[in-house]
């Protein structure tokens, strides 16, 4: 199992890009998975030199990306030059200090690409535009990630795209400051997360869906949530609402069919167009549950296109697990899988600390289900003493811990 660790560009503008490729390869990692662009954020960086807080409100791309690729959606570059200057400095020296370079790369939590062009943000059934997001179905927004990916690629000795976030999240993804006072149900939250914009609703349409309807008939229902006597939510329970929905409403049924089928031409998208400036560069997706916890791509549709996907959570979703590690072992080409693990972050119920029993339980799980790497969340977030310690870890459970010989039957 290979081990690498994720980065931001801001960060090894911050410390030197050779300082940081030595110190990963000093500390055992043998590559990064360095940020192409970035979402909203506030950061702090314990190693940074000159900068210890990040900002930025829209998020941006973090390379220099050549305009001359791009359609409608036009790269939002981040304006301090040493920052952009990273990646190339990167790709130039990855080889010297014998690492791997994969990249980072964020899907529909863009604010910029909304605000550049509003067509591409989700919209609730509400009809509220969401500039947090955007729609994986819009044909502008599967442009840009395409060329952005193939320019990337195309630049640069990248083996990896690790894409993040290329489904349908839930409704509050992004959102600043969220304030939501009375209590959604699960159920609501659901309803809340379909995506109703110009695309998605275009593309129902022509299956022959009643968009109209189906919309006034999901605004009724989150409205009894809305309206209701009292402090709770009266509508029952998720699983058992959604079937019962699924089976008498043949739009919604269609309607998710349509959804599914624009996250996986969005990701069909971007790997054909990798494949086509790269032999050597994949693509990774989330799957079966994105970043947020969301669903994230029907991998069976897409193993043929990716080369790795990530698993989520292996102590906490185990059967999620092994389903992603017996459809991978059975593709061909094979399909790596690659284990997300992070170190703090309590606030999503990431164990805290190196020394968290949980931490090395997931560390556990992961070489036992044949994970090809791990990726630590992430190098500039963290004290080097707590690198060093996952690196230790890691090669300590390596040795003890028994790896699947073989795949499991499906
Ligand atoms: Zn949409």
């Amino acid at each position: 199992m290979k081990l690498h660790t994720w980065a931001y560009p801001w960060d090894l503008a911050s410390i030197g890009v050779d300082a940081v490729l030595g110190e990963l390869r000093d500390l055992g990692f043998e590559g990064l998975d360095l940020a192409t662009n970035y979402h909203a954020i506030t950061a702090l960086s314990p190693r940074a030199r000159n900068r210890r807080v990040f900002n930025s409100e829209l998020g941006a791309v973090f390379f220099p990306a050549r305009f001359d690729r791009y359609q409608k959606v036009r790269p939002q570059l981040w304006p301090e030059a040493d920052v952009l200057r990273v990646w190339p400095q990167v790709a130039e020296r990855v080889g010297k200090f014998d690492l791997r370079l994969h990249t980072w790369t964020i899907g529909m939590f863009q604010p910029w690409i909304a605000h550049q062009c509003p067509d591409c943000a989700r919209v609730l059934p509400t009809g509220d535009r969401v500039v947090a997001g955007l729609c994986p179905g819009n044909v502008d927004v599967q442009d840009f990630f395409a060329a952005m990916c193939a320019d990337a690629a195309d630049q640069f000795p990248i083996e990896l795209i690790q894409i993040e976030g290329s489904a349908f999240p839930k409704f509050t993804y992004g959102w600043v400051r969220p304030r939501i006072l009375i209590e959604l149900s699960p159920w609501t939250e659901w309803l809340l997360s379909l995506c109703f914009c110009d695309s998605c609703c275009r593309r129902a349409r022509a299956k022959g869906i009643d968009v109209d309807g189906l919309r006034g008939r999901v605004v009724a229902e989150v409205e009894r949530c809305f309206e209701a006597q009292g402090d709770t939510d009266p509508a029952g329970p998720l699983t058992e609402q959604r079937a019962l929905w699924l089976e008498r409403d043949p739009d919604l049924r269609g309607f998710l069919a349509c959804a599914e089928d624009a996250v996986v031409e969005f990701v069909t998208r971007v790997a054909d167009a990798v494949k086509g400036v790269s032999t050597r560069c994949k693509i990774q997706i989330w799957s079966p549950v994105d970043v947020d916890g969301s669903p994230g791509v029907n991998l069976k549709r897409v193993l043929d296109r990716i080369g790795s996907v990530f698993m989520w959570r292996p102590t906490s979703h185990p059967e999620q697990a092994a389903e992603v590690r017996a459809l991978t072992a059975a593709a061909k080409p094979r399909v790596e899988i690659t284990h997300f693990q992070a170190c703090g972050w309590p606030a999503f119920g990431w164990p805290n600390g190196v020394d968290a029993p949980e931490f090395r339980k997931e560390l556990e799980a992961a070489i036992k289900l044949g994970a090809d790497r791990v990726s630590f969340y992430n190098y500039g977030l963290l004290r080097r003493d707590q690198l060093r310690r996952m690196v230790t870890l890691t090669r300590s459970l390596l040795k003890n811990t028994a790896s699947p010989t073989a795949a499991p039957a499906l």
